[in-house]
């Protein structure tokens, strides 16, 4: 879909975009073929596309995948891509708000997300993938930039978070490239990048040390600059903590942003082996 058919349509329609919506469509074809190169489709795909807009990507994405359920929550566009792909067999179109879809429905195990997310609520759409019961095999995702950063940022980088951990504990990041603001209409106001991510074989912990892991990583990076032992010894016993922290080799003046994914998995295991060990 060309920038000038983008226009034709939005004034045919008399369609005004909305910026709360996120409504930035993507113009540029090399830009979407390669997000749905980094898919990696197969003729057996389930496809799961969050805010198809105009369906630019869904161009590409439904005729190569078996089955494509595009999420849209603007009814105006949801209209339009229901004309505008009759006869595109596989594809369910549905009118929802996606993070409430993704909240109700935690099986995706066969799936992959392949999406230009609408920026306000690609954070927390990307969580709830991830802490799905089943996540998909594979998120292929346009973000803000900023956003694709702390994805992806390892332990100590600037963009190193509580985001990066609730992701990577069950994702790797397989490529990262930028879209320049120019292969969007209307142009954004911040910096694009497509993320990949891929589903780890093995979880790093059992779904109920997942949520020990949430509840402490989100506890350890409530205030930034305070000291990790201080801020879990509220939810955790001081004993218990600093048992663990000496076996890990932690200090026990450290901030959460300088313990890795690795440390913070480990943390849970010991603290709880030590729960289970004292019969707690
Ligand atoms: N995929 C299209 C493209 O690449 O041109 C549109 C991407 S645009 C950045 C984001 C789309 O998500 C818009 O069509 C918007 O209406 C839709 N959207 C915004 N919030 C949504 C939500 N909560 N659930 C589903 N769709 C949403």
């Amino acid at each position: 879909m060309k920038l000038t058919e983008i226009k034709q349509i939005l004034s045919a329609r008399n369609l005004q975009l909305s910026k709360s919506l996120g409504q930035n469509f993507l113009h540029d074809q090399n830009q979407l073929r390669r997000i749905a190169e980094a898919a990696e489709l197969t003729a057996g795909d389930k496809i799961l596309e969050i805010g198809p807009g105009l369906g630019p990507l869904t161009e590409y994405i439904a005729p190569r995948a078996a089955e494509t359920l595009a999420i849209e929550k603007d009814g105006r566009l949801v209209e339009f891509l229901r004309e505008k792909f009759a006869n595109t067999p596989g594809l369910q179109l549905l009118h929802a708000d996606a993070l409430d879809y993704v909240k109700d429905h935690r099986q995706w195990s066969d799936w992959k997300m392949v999406s230009n997310l609408p920026y306000s609520v690609a954070s927390p759409i990307l969580v709830e993938l991830a802490q799905a019961l089943s996540p998909p095999q594979r998120i292929v995702a346009t973000l803000q930039l900023e956003v694709a950063e702390r994805v992806h940022a390892p332990a100590a980088a600037e963009h190193y978070g509580l985001l990066s951990l609730l992701i990577q504990l069950r994702y790797e990041t397989r490529g990262i490239f930028k879209i320049p603001s120019t292969c969007f209409f209307p142009e954004p106001d911040v910096d694009s990048a497509c993320i990949t991510l891929a589903r780890r074989t093995e979880p790093l912990l059992s779904p109920d040390l997942q949520r020990v892991f949430t509840r402490l990583v989100k506890c350890a990076f409530s205030q930034r600059r305070k000291m990790m032992l201080k801020l879990l010894k509220q939810n955790w016993p001081l004993d218990r903590l600093t048992a663990a922290f000496e076996q890990l080799g932690l200090s026990h003046q450290i901030r959460a942003e300088r313990v890795s994914l690795e440390q913070f998995v480990q943390l849970v295991r010991l603290l709880s082996t030590i729960e289970a060990g004292t019969g707690d």
